[in-house]
């Protein structure tokens, strides 16, 4: 881990791309370290590729700055900038096999023979394609095809990797076995990896930190972790994950009552004005649900919130089931639960519906737009 003193690796000042009329990528500031593996997930035309081909040099920025070691990257071409790029085409030559395949780029720097074969032997060995170095590409599968872009992207050490979308064209299973081999091959050689998808699972699997698009703007930063628990605003909690939302309006005749609303919604850390109307989401798996009876009996914790509602459905999912509730103002709700916990709600009963507040995250401003599901 570096230093939060050290210069970034790569750092992106008001990156903007304009193409006409239309704005691809909104003046984006971004700091990447070096060593780490970043993501870039967001739904399509969201602004990804854009920004990552500027970063590579095959698109020139409408205005703004890339650097790379505090240097100006903007007048330097693609092939000084030290970096490699897989796409999710393998765009392999057909007419050379593996070995010749992944060679190429020490070909074309005159890498003296001696030392590239020994490159590409150990890069083969590293992508685990030893015993397939004389085929040619349409004697491969996807993966393996991948597998050869991939090797051929690192075998001449770029500083940087940039992968876009590599593992598209690709079926699950194959997939999530790359993920690990990435993750790998991440670990070892310490590269730092700018990895373009549209997939959070694929995103969260391999990433150290996410940057979240929106219409060419990043407007979530930060881990898998931090991006899931305490989601910046209302769009990145539906964007990644399950989310519940509730429209709910801080009301209240007291100051002492004001108070207690605010703790009560979430929100120790700024005054909410009485009167407003406020998001509150909170994740199916952080929602409890008791039927009444039992609710009875099991006073609410301090930190607890408890709203009444009506079991619409249960779905029964082998490690968990989920339940469907209608609030009484008829706001619907997801609850998640560990399948051998709460066996007991059946659809049609009324039940308790319970949170912790430390679960919930409230947000003053958002669209309808937002918390629909985007993805
Ligand atoms: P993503 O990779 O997130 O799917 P892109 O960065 O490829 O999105 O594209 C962002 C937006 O810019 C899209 O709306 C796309 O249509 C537009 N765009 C990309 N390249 C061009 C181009 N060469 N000319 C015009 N519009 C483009
Ligand atoms: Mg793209």
């Amino acid at each position: 881990m570096t230093t939060q003193s050290s210069t970034p690796l790569v750092t992106l000042k008001l990156l903007n791309k304009e193409y006409g009329q239309f704005t691809a990528v909104n003046h984006i500031n971004l700091e990447i370290e070096k060593g780490e593996f970043l993501t870039f997930l967001g739904s399509s035309g969201s602004g990804k590729s854009t920004t990552l081909s500027m970063i590579a040099g095959f698109e020139t920025p409408t205005s703004g700055e890339i650097l790379l070691h505090n240097n100006s990257l903007i007048h330097v071409p693609s092939h000084k900038r030290g970096i490699g790029m897989v796409f999710q085409h393998y765009s392999l030559f057909p007419h050379m096999n593996v070995r010749d395949n992944i060679g190429f780029p020490l070909d074309i720097r005159k890498v003296p023979k001696p030392e590239r074969d020994k490159k590409v032997d150990e890069i083969l060995k590293l992508v685990q394609l030893s015993d397939f170095a004389d085929r040619r590409p349409n004697m491969l599968s996807g993966g393996q095809k991948q597998r050869v872009a991939i090797a051929r992207a690192l075998v001449y050490e770029p500083e940087i990797l940039l992968m876009d979308e590599p593992l598209g064209a690709l079926d699950k299973k194959l997939r999530e076995d790359l993920q690990d081999e990435l993750r790998q091959i991440h670990r070892r050689l310490g590269i730092t990896i700018i990895y373009v998808t549209h997939d959070q699972d694929e995103a969260m699997r391999l990433s150290e930190r996410i940057a979240i698009f929106k219409d060419g703007e990043i407007v979530g930063l930060g881990s898998g972790t931090e991006l899931y628990n305490t989601p910046p605003n209302a769009f990145v909690a539906s964007f990644l994950g399950n989310s519940n939302f509730l429209k709910v309006r801080i009301k209240s005749e007291s100051q002492a009552q004001f108070e207690q609303q605010l703790l009560t919604l979430g929100t120790q850390s700024h005054r909410i004005p009485d009167q407003t109307d406020v998001l509150l989401m909170i994740r199916p798996e952080n929602i409890y649900v008791l039927p009444k009876e039992q609710a009875a009996q099991e006073p609410l914790a301090a930190d607890m919130n408890e709203i009444l509602a009506t079991v619409e459905e249960t779905v029964f999912l082998g490690e968990s089931y989920t339940c469907t509730l209608v609030t009484q103002s008829g706001q619907r709700l997801m609850g998640k639960a560990v399948a051998r916990e709460h066996t007991d709600v059946t659809a049609g009963s009324e039940v308790c519906v319970r949170w912790s507040t430390q679960h919930s995250c409230v947000y003053e401003q958002w669209s309808e737009q937002d918390i629909m599901k985007a993805s």
